[in-house]
């Protein structure tokens, strides 16, 4: 209340009230940051070509918060999300998920942790389900193989349809039931043994738009009544509009984060003003949007002024230019 008040009185709102009121307090980030990145690389090698998917990857996801990831295919969006729910390693770098070192797991803790600690959805819905159980069935099976008792099985598959809004279609086989309803089955299968990461790769990327709106409320309300920590990876606008924050991948880095006081409090038709922010990386590297670039066609070099409260950045002479003089 006081700093509100205090940043009120300066006529402008503080980085940390947007932060506040985006659900991401700078103490999420201490040793409590539910996904911490540092300086993640990988790198693919098939035959004599070698492809940096991830460029040194940094990326702080607070407990409970919701993030969607945007960036142009091949960007390294795929790439990060199977690094994060233990599906592939890093080439370097490290990684912490849930309190575990994604580095360090052994082959056993890796199982538990793919089992029990996140949820995954993928893009194809039937890459979701098992195409010859009910969506009950397909709810209650990976809490089989964790050992849960029948009853609570039972139990918990029907509150988990239910908070997702299809206990009514429960008894269906993937067939039986629309795209998005089979995307909303897949949400409560990855949530059956309660992770408290859930990863979602286009999960509305084969649905409409109105569609896709639905899958979308149904995984913030699983966020807002369950308190698991969501990293979204979308095309969709309506979706990436709608969450406290956007972070943008450019050539396997983080470029850009849009911040959205008061999205994860908003109605969900409400689309709140953004505000964007370049990313600062530990080695002090930004990346400057393309518009900015192409504006002032900045090329090779650019001039830096520190001034009292901001750096200034004009165009430099290219070398090409400097040559010719
Ligand atoms: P996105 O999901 O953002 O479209 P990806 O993470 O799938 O991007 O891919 C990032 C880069 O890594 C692309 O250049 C892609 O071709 C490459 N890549 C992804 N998976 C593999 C793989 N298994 N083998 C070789 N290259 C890969
Ligand atoms: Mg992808």
């Amino acid at each position: 209340m006081t700093e509100r008040s205090e940043s009120q009185e300066e006529g402008r709102t503080s980085l940390r009230e947007i932060e506040k009121a985006a659900g991401r307090p700078r103490a999420a980030y201490g040793t409590d940051a539910q996904i911490v990145c540092d300086n993640l690389v990988r790198i693919y090698q098939t035959g004599d070509v070698e492809v940096q998917a991830l460029q040194g990857l940094d990326l702080l996801v607070g407990r409970g918060e919701i993030v969607a990831v945007v960036g142009a295919s091949g960007s390294g969006k795929s790439t990060l999300l199977n690094i994060l729910s233990g599906l592939d390693k890093p080439t370097a770098g490290a990684v912490r998920v849930a309190g575990r070192d994604l580095m360090a797991l052994k082959a056993r803790d890796r199982l538990d942790y793919r089992r029990r600690a996140v949820g995954f959805i993928w893009q194809q819905t039937a890459r979701n389900l098992l195409p010859y159980l009910t969506a009950r069935e397909n709810v209650m099976l990976p809490m089989s193989f964790a050992g849960t008792r029948r009853r609570q099985r039972a139990a918990r598959a029907g509150e988990l349809l239910d908070l997702l809004g299809v206990a009514d279609v429960a008894d269906r086989r993937p067939a039986q039931l629309s795209g998005g309803q089979q995307q909303r089955a897949a949400i409560a299968t990855a949530l059956a043994n309660a992770p408290e990461v859930l990863f979602a790769d286009e999960p509305t990327g084969e649905l409409d738009s109105a569609t896709s709106a639905d899958v979308f409320a149904a995984m913030r309300e699983a966020n807002r009544e369950l308190g698991v920590t969501v990293v979204v990876v979308t095309h969709d606008a309506a979706v990436s509009e709608r969450v406290g924050r956007t972070i943008e991948i450019r050539d396997g880095r983080i470029s850009t984060e849009t911040v959205r006081p008061g999205a994860d409090v908003a109605d969900g038709e409400t689309v709140v003003a953004a505000q964007s922010y370049a990313v600062l990386d530990r080695a002090g590297r930004v990346q400057l949007p393309r518009e900015y670039i192409d504006a002032l066609s900045l090329r090779e070099r650019v001039l830096l002024g520190l001034e009292s409260d901001h750096i200034g950045v004009w165009p430099g002479q290219g070398r090409e230019a400097e040559g010719a003089q």
